[in-house]
């Protein structure tokens, strides 16, 4: 909308080129440039086609300018609002040239000045403040589908991601991890040795881990990877170098260098017939086999072990 003071029709048409050119860059200015010039074109009479000329060439003006302004200095409001006084400037002669008498010229001219930084300066805040409320929103959303710990996925992440792997088409595998005797490394060593462990132990299974498989810290001392499109068979060798892995390594902490520990797992599959919260409990069960044959193995849950726990 534009407002007509005496014979001048003013509006606020360089804020949002200036937006356009701080967001976008130049491609986005000329595309603003282009509906604005297209709209004044439709919508002015044939007897003051002179007048849109005149703008369509100011602003193709103004455009060339601070794309020039863009390429070499940062955005700042400074910087933005210098824009804005550049579009000012290029417009006061066109002004000028549509008013006859200069009270008039000066009387247009300040209103124009007036309304357009106003306008500057409400939408560079708003825009900023915007911006940076949804940053904040990516960030938060981040840190709640994080482990502050380990860095990996948290329990929440984990359930999200076993909700969707479960409508895929080929089956998918489980392996549920629990440290052994890690009480023991906590009552001997401190809960801060514990900590570095559990944090190692991450960096290690989520090395580990391919492309598509998502490793996070189901809880306590449990971890969890969850491997899409992966037979019972893979899973096991995955689960099987995970253990080994762990069994060959040292988990240095400042407490003792040379600190060692070793991990059970459990193993199963899913299809989808049965349901994700199925499928965990299955290893859960393999896992609970794993401890009870000994630690330091990895079972996979199959007919027999069902036999066998039944
Ligand atoms: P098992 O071989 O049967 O798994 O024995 P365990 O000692 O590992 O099992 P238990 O469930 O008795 O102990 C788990 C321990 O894990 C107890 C708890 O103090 C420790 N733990 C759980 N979460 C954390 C954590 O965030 N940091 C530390 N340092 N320890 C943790
Ligand atoms: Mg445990
Ligand atoms: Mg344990």
């Amino acid at each position: 909308y534009s407002i007509q003071i005496d014979v001048a029709r003013v509006d606020l048409r360089i804020v949002p080129v200036v937006i356009a050119m701080m967001f976008g860059g130049l491609p986005s200015a000329l595309v603003t440039g282009v509906m604005i010039v297209a709209t004044r074109f439709m919508l002015t009479p044939v007897e003051q086609m002179d007048a849109a000329v005149v703008s369509t060439i100011v602003i193709g003006v103004f455009i060339l300018t601070i794309a020039v302004i863009r390429r070499y200095i940062r955005m700042t409001f400074w910087n933005f609002e210098l824009m804005i006084g550049i579009g000012i400037l290029y417009s006061l002669p066109a002004i000028y040239l549509l008013t006859n008498s200069w009270t008039t010229f000066i009387e247009v001219s300040l209103a124009y000045i007036f309304f357009n930084l106003i306008a500057g300066f409400v939408t560079y805040h708003l825009l900023t403040e915007l911006r940076r409320h949804f940053e904040n929103i990516q960030y938060q959303q981040k840190l709640a589908m994080t482990d502050a710990l380990t860095g990996l996925a948290n329990r929440r992440r984990l359930d999200d991601s076993l909700s969707l792997v479960g409508s895929a088409e080929e089956g998918y595998s489980l392996i549920l991890i629990d440290i052994d005797f890690f009480k023991h490394v906590n009552d001997t060593y401190g809960h801060d040795a514990g900590d570095d462990v559990l944090r190692q132990l991450g960096t290690t299974l989520a090395s580990l881990a391919r492309p598509d498989d998502l490793v996070g810290r189901y809880g306590g001392e449990e971890f969890l990877i969850i491997l899409p499109n992966t037979s019972l068979v893979d899973a096991k060798s995955v689960a099987e170098l995970a253990r080994t892995t762990v069994a060959r390594n040292l988990f240095p902490t400042t407490a003792v260098p040379d600190l060692q520990i070793t991990i059970s797992l459990g193993i199963a599959h899913s299809s989808s017939s049965h349901t994700s919260l199925e499928a965990l409990q299955q290893a859960d069960k393999a896992l609970y086999h794993s401890k009870d044959s000994g630690r330091n193995r990895s079972t996979t849950y199959t007919k027999q072990l069902q036999l066998e726990q039944a």
